[in-house]
């Protein structure tokens, strides 16, 4: 039987991986992919302490997972369907049945859709959520990204390197995202924003050609030619195989009190996919770290 099983390989899985391999607790990751998480999306990362030049976001996965490999944390490859709640809890992954005393969901989140016409029939001709894995698609090319958070803000600044020219569309009259990347954003000539707009379709055949869009302030409705479309409108948590008794917010993320415990004893939540406010690597990190001690804290006063 595991002490505990880590449910994804991002930071906040990882950290909290390192914090039970050091204290000798018996503990494995659970990945379904490489491990690493949304980092490995990410190009470039400014916000991590201890590299003053940023650091490329896969570059930071590999120093993380190096530094499980020091202390031969195990690994489990495979996808968490279900977890049975019991002393000991029962996870299912592909199709073994896992006993453990404590599980940290750490399972992080994923892009969220728009919803509009087009978008789900164009995803991968033209219709991306990735601008890391697929701007080199539209070098020189024109392209609209949807959003106003820090991801929208952050990708459009990656992806003017590569194209012509960007519509930045938001569905307000101010970003969400941070003021630093505002600037840039406002300064740069090969990006336009498109304030109060929304899109109502993407057009195109066997390939994005324009995107339909509506001024929400005049409601008029206009045509723009792009050759892609980018959407950032935010994340939803990944932790459908988490059992009802866990308590969700209205976005569906999982709710924890400050030493990451959920509402079921012996299940506890780190990183993205938690209920909070702000989530970054560094925030990602800190969780991993909290659940974990929280963890050790809980094995020590049960008797399986
Ligand atoms: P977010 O902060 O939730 O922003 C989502 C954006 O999409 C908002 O501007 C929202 O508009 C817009 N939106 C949502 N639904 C929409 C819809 N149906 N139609 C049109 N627009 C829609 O999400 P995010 O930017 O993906 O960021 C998620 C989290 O990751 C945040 O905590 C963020 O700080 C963090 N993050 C950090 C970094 C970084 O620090 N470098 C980079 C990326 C992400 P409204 O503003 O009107 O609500």
């Amino acid at each position: 039987m595991w002490d505990c099983l880590v449910i994804g390989g991002g930071p906040a899985g990882m950290t909290a991986g390192l914090y039970l391999a050091r204290a000798g607790a018996r503990a494995a990751v659970v990945e379904r992919f490489a491990v690493g998480g949304q980092v490995l999306n990410t190009e470039r990362i400014d916000n991590y302490p201890g590299f003053p030049e940023g650091i490329l976001g896969y570059a930071l996965a590999e120093l993380m997972e190096k530094g499980l490999e020091r202390f031969a944390m195990p690994r489990l490859s495979g996808e968490v369907r279900e977890i049975e709640i019991g002393m000991p809890l029962r996870v299912r992954i592909d199709d073994a049945l896992h006993e453990t005393k404590t599980v940290i969901v750490s399972s992080g989140a994923t892009w969220r859709k728009l919803g509009v016409p087009g978008e789900e029939r164009l995803t991968g001709k033209g219709v991306s959520y990735c601008a890391l894995c697929d701007g080199f698609f539209y070098k020189d090319k024109t392209i609209a990204c949807i959003g106003g958070g820090d991801a929208a803000l952050e990708e459009s600044l990656y992806l003017q390197k590569l194209v012509r020219k960007i519509y930045l569309i938001h569905r307000r009259d101010a970003f969400r995202g941070m003021k630093v990347y505002q600037d840039k954003v406002l300064a740069s000539p090969s990006i336009e924003v498109l304030w109060n707009t929304v899109v109502e379709s993407i057009e195109g055949d066997t390939a994005v050609q324009a995107v339909t869009i509506r001024n929400v302030q005049t409601d008029a409705r206009s045509r723009v030619d792009v050759d892609g479309v980018f959407i950032f409108v935010g994340n939803r948590p990944l932790a459908d195989f988490l059992p009802s008794a866990v308590e969700r917010d209205a976005g569906g993320f999982v709710v924890t009190d400050m030493e990451m415990r959920t509402t079921v004893p012996g299940i506890f939540a780190a990183g993205d996919v938690r209920s909070k406010t702000c989530r970054q690597v560094t925030t990602a990190v800190g969780d991993g770290a909290i659940a974990a001690t929280s963890v050790l804290a809980y094995l020590e006063n049960i008797h399986v």
